[in-house]
């Protein structure tokens, strides 16, 4: 069994996110893809941020017809600030035998090196980071951990076993954060979400004023 493990605040979840997974699915003939929308991210401030029962309900509406999406409550139902390493210990338990892949954006993982515990992800975990707009020129590693990987012509490899894989996915410039902003603004979010969150969305204000 392989095993994407998609993490994210998914404020709200669109066509961006959706359509990579399903590319990043296609590329590493991965078996499910999981999404695990976060609790309290640990990056984010709570202003703009949906309730977590919304964002839940958004991303459930939005994978409902592909069979090999699913939805995990595992950061939901943990307490405290949702720390990618301990859903990845999680997963790891949980899966255990399979392969498993922790998505992320080329942004999120230039962020990498802030994350709580990061250094024990590539040793846990395979991870896939996705292209993502506008572009980033090197996929830079943290730089106090080069010494621990091996440069492939994909990616690295960690002393571990484990790959960090670079994967090029159909660029879609699209955001959550400029969904919000259009959201506020009262413009259309049409073809940027699907149907079943814009609905969800147009119903009522979900996100508060901003800044
Ligand atoms: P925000 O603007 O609020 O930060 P976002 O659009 O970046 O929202 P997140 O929930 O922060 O969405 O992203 C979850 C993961 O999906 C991150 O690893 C991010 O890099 C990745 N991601 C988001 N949008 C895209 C996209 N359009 N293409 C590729 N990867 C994406
Ligand atoms: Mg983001």
């Amino acid at each position: 069994m392989r095993a994407g493990l998609f993490g994210g605040t998914f404020n709200p979840i669109h066509l961006g996110h959706l359509r990579a997974a399903e590319e990043i699915c296609e590329a590493l003939t991965l078996d499910r893809m999981v999404f695990i929308p976060a609790n309290i991210p640990p990056h984010k401030e709570g202003h703009e941020l949906a309730a977590p029962t919304v964002r839940e309900r958004c991303v459930a509406a939005a994978i409902s017809e592909n069979p090999l999406f699913e939805l995990s409550r595992v950061e939901l139902d943990r307490e405290g600030p949702s720390y990618s390493i301990d859903t990845i210990k999680h997963f790891v338990a949980e899966y255990s035998g399979a392969e498993l892949w922790f998505i992320v954006g080329e942004d999120a993982f230039a962020e990498i090196g802030s994350w709580y515990q990061f250094k024990e992800l590539f040793s846990l975990v395979n991870i896939a980071v996705m292209s993502r707009p506008p572009g980033i020129k090197a996929h830079i590693l943290p730089s106090i951990m080069e010494e621990e990987f091996f440069a492939e012509e994909w990616g690295y490899i960690h002393s571990s076993g484990n790959a960090v894989r670079f994967v090029s996915v159909t660029p879609l410039d699209i955001s959550s954060t400029a969904i919000r902003e259009a959201i506020r603004a009262g413009r259309s979010i049409r073809y940027l979400v699907p149907e079943t969150v814009r609905e969800i969305l147009e119903k009522e204000d979900h996100f508060g004023p901003g800044e």
